[in-house]
């Protein structure tokens, strides 16, 4: 962070206010964090913050001149009502908060109030339920790059999950962190960023995730050790599994460091640390994530039209969350598949059970983070009110449950079982009012009758109203003042008011208090007595209500971990239904799942394009087969916009959906599990990476040959294209050699190099050629978006400027020009410089004659850069502009 401008003030400097030195202590404190310091019903910054706040926030910069010394001090501040809003923004531009708290009652203060900082808000820890979003985790990770491997540890704040793991090398490490989606990474500060792989694969994977450097002994095994312990107050770290942890031991026990001295209270709903594996995981990188938008279209950066928008249905954000995680990171166990798609099945069959558990599940609020705040003590009746009617949703679920018998689903029935649950459901119900108030300290929360003390209070004050009420009748006939009215205000309290007309009928005994402009105000011994009795009894209720609902949360947070295990199961349950509607819905099918290296699929389908939202018209579905007898790698020719691409994506899509438990878009399919799944597009064609270079995509194809096992799948689009024509045939070609004899991976290659269906020829058995099928109708072309046998051997990039619209000449002199250089690169002239102006005048027509004459040899050069089958509609017009300016 840049502060520089100003020179703060130091804080013993005796020419400041006593409130300013008091600021300046706690700034110094914190000098990267923009320090909220709370005056009254605002949080105030000054100086440097100040400044910083009002660009980041745009909120009014003002200067504050009470203190000496400095001539007028810069400052802006925030309501404390709004202040989520607007640290979720300064997180977001990158800034920590640290906020500044009151700690002691003004009233009690003698003089200055005693403030702290009570927490420091940073990207990966602030929980803020109204700005968080509830559809994934929040991950706050920690890295340690160490000899033998990468440790890592994960924490979620907001639900108390806690994870390590020791990954072997930096593949593992950012196929771990992309599964992760870290918020936030805290790192050894000696480490530099750009140097370190599995940081700059972070940085690269998630722009927006902060990097915070933290001190380096806290990563220290020992220390780190000593500090897990601590937090879970045991004498050994057996009973989590957790005791053979080698650098991840480091990274968890940073976090937890990390953590105190952030969150500045204990955190008791992080229970345990769990030992994750990456172990029974399907391997997928970065760029498979991008090439098949798995959680998010790479384009557009945005949910909608994800696979992972199309799949959840989920009614809980325990759900939504869980299907997030699952489709990120699915499963290479034959048995843990099938649990889930088991469960999938019986939920298809059962239709109305299915909705019955999704209607039931549409009550119960995100109760996995609702619980987290109870240590925390940042609930109300609300919440609880909340928690009441989501258990209140469980018994419904179990009555659907009790009749299956399939394992995850009975799993699911046993932990929502637990006795507590109702219990606590039953004591938040009988405690807490039916609609009670945000605030819980100043009363109205507790119900009548839950406490007989409590219930005393409230009949004295409301006697005392009561009272109050007839006083003011009684008063009125004794006086004979007919509108004598007893008002309330915070400074007099109880007082009689008695208008300027009836000024000499007010009574010896009544004391004068205040004077209005057309009324007087008095109070009298015996109305003061019965004030007193009323706000004696109504502040005691209040104190006891607050005190009653604390010992409430402290009762239902005894149950922390049922409850935590309660979300677990609804948060599974709701997944596995919401797999099952799509399922239902679009007619999918369960895969079967096998060991040999297989992908067949008939009649499938591509998740999201299928599905109505996203086309127009009907589509076409698609069989693949490969591995088996049909040789493990099939090149897919075709012209541009066919809809190669969008085959070579569903396959691959329909292995992740296979292994997550899901059923898949198609008619029948057989699926080998895979080990990894390797989506290769080629830099010319991933239009989302704006610097994605040939360089990149190299590096991206070098990572598959040295991966790729017999039992991966990979996906490779126009991989080569990146680069001169005959540079790109022979990379692809050689890496289609390397796939099919060294890999032995299942391998899909769609190209618009023709040359490659000759490996058909070369690798009889292993290679399959596949092309989609076009119509030619009266010189135009029509997509049937059908995968055929054979290989193509024409481009259609002519008939596709044809259909953009570019003028009849163009394209027929573009047609003349093909077969020219087709004609060429038969016979070796393939060079573009290699072919000289008159070459090209085998068309006589007068115009072109002209055009091809020098001094036009600018634009002929250009021309013959263009390379056809490359060039999108839109390019080609941007094409035929820019030659046109060169005439
Ligand atoms: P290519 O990679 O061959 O250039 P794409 O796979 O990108 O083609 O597909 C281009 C467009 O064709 C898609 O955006 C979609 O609108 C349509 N399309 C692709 N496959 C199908 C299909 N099987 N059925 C219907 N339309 C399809
Ligand atoms: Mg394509």
């Amino acid at each position: 962070m840049i502060r520089k401008k100003h020179t703060l003030p130091r804080a013993d400097d005796a020419g400041n206010t006593p409130m300013m030195r008091q600021y300046l202590r706690h700034r110094e404190e914190h000098p990267d964090a923009v320090l909220f310091f709370r005056m009254g019903d605002f949080y105030e910054m000054f100086y440097d913050d100040a400044e910083l706040a009002a660009d980041a926030l745009g909120i009014t910069l003002t200067a504050r001149s009470k203190d000496k010394g400095a001539s007028k001090v810069p400052m802006a501040g925030v309501p404390v009502k709004s202040a989520p809003g607007y640290i979720r923004r300064l997180l977001s531009a990158g800034h920590k908060v640290a906020v500044c708290e009151q700690v002691q009652d003004p009233n009690e203060a003698s003089g200055l109030v005693d403030r702290e900082v009570v927490q420091v808000v940073t990207p990966g820890t602030y929980v803020d339920e109204d700005t968080l979003d509830s559809s994934r985790a929040l991950h706050l990770v920690a890295v340690v790059p160490g000899e033998s491997g990468v440790g890592l540890a994960w924490v979620d704040v907001s639900t108390g999950r806690f994870y390590a793991e020791d990954v072997a090398d930096v593949h593992h490490a950012e196929a771990a962190l992309l599964r992760v989606a870290p918020s936030e990474c805290v790192y050894p500060e000696g480490i530099n960023v750009a140097e370190d792989s599995a940081l700059s694969a972070l940085v690269a994977n998630f722009p927006d995730c902060s990097l915070t450097p933290f001190g380096e002994w806290h990563f220290d095994r020992a220390t780190a050790r000593e500090r897990l312990l601590g937090h879970f107050g045991t004498r050994t770290l057996e009973g989590f599994g957790c005791e053979d942890l080698s650098e991840a031991m480091g990274a968890a026990g940073a976090l937890i460091h990390y953590l105190r001295e952030t969150q500045r209270q204990a955190l008791p709903h992080i229970a345990q640390l769990v030992p994750a594996s990456s172990a029974g995981r399907l391997h997928l990188d970065a760029a498979t994530h991008r090439a098949l938008d798995l959680i998010e279209v790479a384009r557009t950066g945005e949910r909608r039209g994800s696979i992972l928008d199309i799949l959840d249905r989920t009614r809980t954000a325990m759900g939504a969350r869980l299907l997030r995680e699952w489709l990120g990171a699915p499963l290479t166990e034959k048995d843990a598949i099938l649990r889930r798609q088991r469960a999938v099945a019986t939920l298809v069959e059962g239709r109305e059970t299915r909705e019955r558990l999704s209607d039931a599940a549409r009550e119960i609020r995100d109760i996995e983070r609702l619980v987290s705040r109870l240590p925390l003590g940042r609930i109300n009746g609300r919440d609880l009110k909340a928690l009441e009617k989501s258990l209140a949703a469980i018994p419904a679920l179990i009555t659907e449950l009790s009749s299956m018998e399939t394992p995850l689903l009975v799993g699911v029935r046993e932990r929502l079982e637990t006795p507590s649950l109702p219990e606590i459901a039953a004591t938040i119900a009988a405690a807490i009012v039916d609609e009670p108030p945000m605030t819980i300290k100043e009363g109205g929360v507790i119900r009548d009758g839950y406490d007989a003390t409590l219930d005393e209070f409230r009949v004295t004050s409301r006697e005392g109203v009561d009272w109050i009420a007839r006083f003011q009748e009684e008063e009125a006939t004794r006086t004979g003042i007919a509108n004598l009215k007893v008002g309330y205000n915070r400074v007099f309290g109880y007082y009689i008011e008695v208008t300027n007309s009836n000024r000499e009928k007010i009574p010896e005994e009544y004391t004068r208090k205040q004077t209005l402009k057309n009324a007087e105000r008095f109070i009298t011994e015996t109305l003061k007595q019965q004030e007193n009795r009323v706000l004696g009894a109504k502040e005691r209720a209040e104190t006891l209500e607050f005190e009653l609902f604390n010992s409430l949360r402290t009762t239902v947070q005894g149950e922390l971990i049922a409850l935590q295990q309660a979300a677990e199961a609804i948060g599974e349950l709701d997944a596995v239904v919401s797999l099952a509607t799509i399922a239902a819905e679009e007619g999918y099918v369960a895969p079967e799942l096998v060991d040999e290296p297989v992908l067949e699929v008939t009649d499938g389908k591509h998740p999201v394009l299928s599905s109505r939202d996203w086309l127009q018209g009907e589509f076409v579905p698609n069989d693949v087969h490969i591995g088996g007898g049909h040789g493990t790698l099939a090149v897919i020719t075709g012209p541009n916009m066919a809809g190669k691409s969008t085959y070579i994506r569903q396959a691959a899509i329909t292995v992740i959906l296979a292994q997550i438990g899901s059923f898949v878009p198609a008619a029948s399919a057989r699926v080998g599990i895979a080990d990894r799944v390797f989506t290769r597009v080629g830099a010319a064609d991933e239009l989302s990476r704006g610097q994605s270079t040939f360089m990149v995509e190299m590096t991206e194809t070098a990572n598959i040959l040295n991966n790729a096992t017999e039992r991966s799948v990979v996906i490779l689009d126009e991989v080569g294209r990146g680069t001169s024509t005959l540079d790109g045939i022979s990379l692809a070609w050689a890496i289609g050699e390397h796939l099919i004899r060294d890999n032995k991976s299942r391998t899909l290659f769609a190209t618009h190099y023709h040359e490659l269906t000759e490996l058909a020829d070369r690798f009889e058995g292993s290679v399959s050629n596949l092309n989609v099928a076009v119509r030619e109708w009266k010189d135009e072309i029509v997509f049937l978006h059908k995968i055929v046998p054979g290989a193509t051997d024409k481009a259609y990039g002519i008939h596709v400027a044809r259909l953009a619209g570019i003028p009849t000449s163009v394209l027929e002199r573009a047609k003349t020009i093909l077969s020219y250089l087709e004609e060429e690169h038969l016979h070796g002239k393939t060079s573009p410089s290699a072919i000289t102006p008159t070459d090209m005048e085998v068309d006589d027509s007068e115009v072109q004659l002209e055009l091809f004459r020098p001094p036009n040899e600018e634009l002929l050069r250009r021309l013959r850069e263009v390379e056809v089958d490359a060039t999108t509609p839109l390019e080609a017009l941007q094409i035929l502009a820019e030659l046109k300016r060169m005439l």
